[in-house]
């Protein structure tokens, strides 16, 4: 039996996103070029691009495809950084990497930086953002929904004590910024995307969270706001990333987006409960991570103690049970995960932090048989110690 509970790190790619992502392959055109190839392909990602605007409530002007999350997130912080040379900047210490290793190369470069804090749960509060907003803050940044621990956090509420701030700003001043940006990689599946109910200026997300391709990303960056390229050499997106479009990833991230079903993601959160609830009872000296509410409904994270975590993966794999350790990136790294560090989890339970992330293909069959196989690969992980 196969159990995938990684889908986190990685969707599998739907069947029907396959499908037309091996149609518009026969696209062989280049969408900047006139000729009838050129126009075919064009056409396409010009309607893809417009039905992936309309998903986000935004303009097709307003959609920067890249070749992935973190080329959408290093292209809204180095953007806004370009723009403005200098100033102030906010983001969170649990950050995907793609954000915190921007901001601190802009740290080395004169920008200031200030990471606030999160609670225990891995809420970032809004008030405490709005507070270290000085007159030079150019960029904050925060994560819809954090991708090691599930954390949902106050976008909307965010983006509404921003716009009070700046609309209380002189006429002069208000387009300094401090500009909003949002990495929602892991929300776009579950959560609004509303880009004006949320009120941000950026907004970034990519395939491969969502059942679409991996390789692409957007980054909606909202009319009017200039940002310089990080990719230079030509006219593409409207001047705003170089490079041939990939036309295949793009219509299949469009297709991905088609096939978002609210509705039958509403499943997830009864089998993330019963997984829960089971662990925690079957498992002794275990800790879920993360929040009880307002946590993404396909996300669990829990630490063992007394066993590393590397251990128990390989033991699971074995079993044919595919998890992962919480962040893709830093999964070969020794060091413990820098979000577990910020919602302070106690030193005897950081090394042993194991995520679980449900799709759309999983069955309570797939939860009962690692509720079945987990206790006993623990308890003989802790018998070999
Ligand atoms: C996956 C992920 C990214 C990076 O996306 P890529 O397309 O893999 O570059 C960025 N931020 C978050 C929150 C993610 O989950």
């Amino acid at each position: 039996m196969t159990v995938y509970l990684d889908n986190a790190a990685a969707t599998p790619i739907d069947n029907r996103v396959k499908k037309e992502m091996s149609r518009s392959m026969d696209l062989c055109g280049n969408p900047s070029s006139f000729n009838d190839g050129g126009r075919a392909a064009r056409v396409q990602t010009e309607q893809a691009r417009a039905q992936i605007a309309r998903f986000i409530n935004a303009r097709p002007e307003e959609i920067v495809f890249t070749s992935s999350g973190s080329e959408a997130n290093n292209t809204a912080i180095f953007g806004v950084a370009d723009k403005f040379r200098s100033g102030h900047i906010i983001s969170t210490a649990i950050e995907h990497p793609s954000v915190l290793e921007p901001i601190g190369k802009l740290a080395g470069e004169g920008f200031k930086i200030d990471l606030v804090s999160v609670d225990a749960e891995g809420f970032v509060n809004p008030r405490n953002i709005l507070n270290l907003i000085k007159k030079d803050t150019v960029l904050i940044s925060v994560m819809y929904a954090n991708n090691e621990i599930g954390t949902i956090e106050p976008i909307r509420e965010i983006g509404k004590l921003l716009k009070e701030y700046r609309s209380k700003l002189p006429l002069s001043a208000r387009n300094r910024g401090p500009l909003f940006h949002v990495d929602a990689c892991q929300a776009t599946e579950y959560l609004n995307m509303n880009v004006h109910e949320l009120g941000v200026d950026f907004l970034t997300f990519n395939g491969s969270k969502i059942y679409g391709p991996k390789g692409i990303g957007v980054l909606y960056v909202k009319r009017d706001l200039e940002i310089k390229p990080l990719i230079l050499g030509g006219n593409q997106e409207r001047g705003r990333r170089a490079g041939t479009e990939n036309t295949a990833a793009i219509l299949g991230l469009a297709k991905a987006i088609s096939l978002i079903n609210k509705k039958e993601n509403k499943k997830l959160p009864k089998l993330q409960d019963y997984f829960i609830s089971n662990i925690l009872k079957k498992i002794s000296d275990v800790r879920l991570n993360g929040p009880k509410k307002n946590r993404l409904p396909n996300n669990i994270n829990i630490s063992i103690f007394g066993v590393g975590n590397e251990e128990i993966l390989l033991q699971l794999d074995k079993h044919g049970i595919h998890a992962g350790s919480g962040s893709a990136c830093t999964s070969h790294a020794v060091e413990p995960s820098h979000v577990l560090k910020a919602i302070g989890v106690p030193k005897k339970y950081l090394n042993g932090a194991i995520r679980f992330s449900l799709g759309r293909q999983t069955i309570k069959k797939d939860i009962d048989y690692v509720l079945k196989v987990l206790p006993k690969v623990i308890e003989k992980c802790r018998s070999l110690r």
